[in-house]
């Protein structure tokens, strides 16, 4: 049994979605208490209810504590069986992050499972589809975990209504972790601006300020196409495409906050990253550990990244990934980034 204290460090949901892939992954029973202690609404929420709730279908789970408000949850996995699996939020609570909970556990199936998911796609504090789809998915394929993404529908706070699909191949056999630590040069900049239901001219501001801030023209300036009943909705999104990598920057659009601000903010973002010399940003930064430390686990191997920090984030995934594997990290300055290497441990 792992005894995960889940106010230690960061204090958030993604201690609990880290622990329940990993304790899938490794069929290790999982106790866990003191859920989200560290933000204001502890317990959880129906957002990580959904994520538990996916985990006992996936793996036949026995679950106690799987309930809305709770504080302690404990979590005795079964065999991860692929298969077909439909996993809706009910609300605008971010999808991708249920997807994020079961994706190691189900490249660790034996066949490729289909994945419906409903909710919300792009969250303020999750990682938006297009995240995952550009930065993420091919870092994974990469590791040898053959996945497919689609969005099917938007879903923004507070309407949700959002629908993903995935595919996600078997890959236990196959993944060997590599070393990125460095992004490589620079093939493309672009900036997309979602605004279903809203009026155009806000999607228009924010595209303009940006390029203006940027110096991107034209062509890097995309209104994307608007789909019937989506929203409403604002998303600001900035693509950065190296050779070895793709960060996404996103930025939301609120009531009371002007689009050039909403722009200047993503701007910030965009030049902050493009300063450092790291391969991943802030968000890439805790997200990859886990992915690469079950390829390093499963090859006994060792393998690095560089990124531009290492976030609160990120150091409280470590060490939740240190008490379900045989991994170590550890990290160092290195010009203008973060090194972060994780090896094997016997
Ligand atoms: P938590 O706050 O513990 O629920 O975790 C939030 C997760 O969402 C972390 O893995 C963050 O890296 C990720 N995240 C938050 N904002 C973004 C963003 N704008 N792009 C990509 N990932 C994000």
């Amino acid at each position: 049994m792992i005894e995960i204290d889940g106010s230690a460090g960061e204090g958030g949901g993604q201690i609990l979605r880290t622990a329940l892939a990993l304790s899938m992954c490794t069929g290790l029973p999982l106790r866990l208490t003191r859920i989200r202690a560290g933000r204001s609404k502890s317990g959880l929420m129906r957002q990580h209810l959904a994520c538990v709730n996916a985990a006992v279908e996936i793996s036949g789970a026995h679950a106690t504590g799987a309930e809305l408000n709770s504080q302690t949850l404990a979590f005795t996995p079964g065999p991860v069986r692929a298969g077909d699996y439909a996993f809706s939020i009910g609300t605008a609570g971010s999808c991708t992050l249920v997807l994020q909970t079961v994706w190691p556990a189900l490249l660790m199936a034996d066949a490729p499972s289909h994945l419906r998911l409903g909710g919300g796609t792009h969250n303020p504090m999750a990682p938006p589809f297009h995240f995952l789809d550009r930065s993420y998915a091919p870092l994974m394929r990469k590791l040898g975990a053959g996945v497919e993404l689609k969005l099917q529908r938007l879903g923004f706070y507070p309407a949700g209504g959002g629908a993903i699909e995935a595919v996600i191949q078997p890959a236990a056999e196959h993944l060997c972790p590599f070393d990125l630590v460095d992004r490589g040069a620079l093939m493309e900049e672009y900036a997309e601006c979602f605004a279903p239901a809203l009026p155009r001219a806000v999607a228009r501001r924010e595209l303009d300020q940006l390029g203006k801030d940027l110096g991107w023209d034209g062509h890097q300036l995309r209104e994307a196409p608007v789909r019937q009943h989506e929203g409403p909705g604002n998303a600001l999104l900035a693509t950065l495409v190296y050779e070895n990598v793709s960060e996404v920057f996103t930025e939301f659009g609120e009531r009371g906050v002007t689009a050039e601000a909403v722009a200047s903010s993503l701007v910030r973002d965009v030049l902050a990253y493009r300063a450092t010399e790291a391969a991943l940003g802030p968000y890439l930064a805790d997200q990859w550990a886990l992915p690469l430390a079950l390829a390093v686990w499963r090859r006994r191997g060792e393998a690095a990244y560089t990124c531009s920090s290492v976030t609160a984030h990120a150091k409280t995934n470590f060490e939740v990934i240190e008490r379900f594997l045989p991994v170590k990290f550890s990290t160092s300055a290195v010009r203008g980034a973060v090194r972060v290497a994780v090896a094997y441990v016997s």
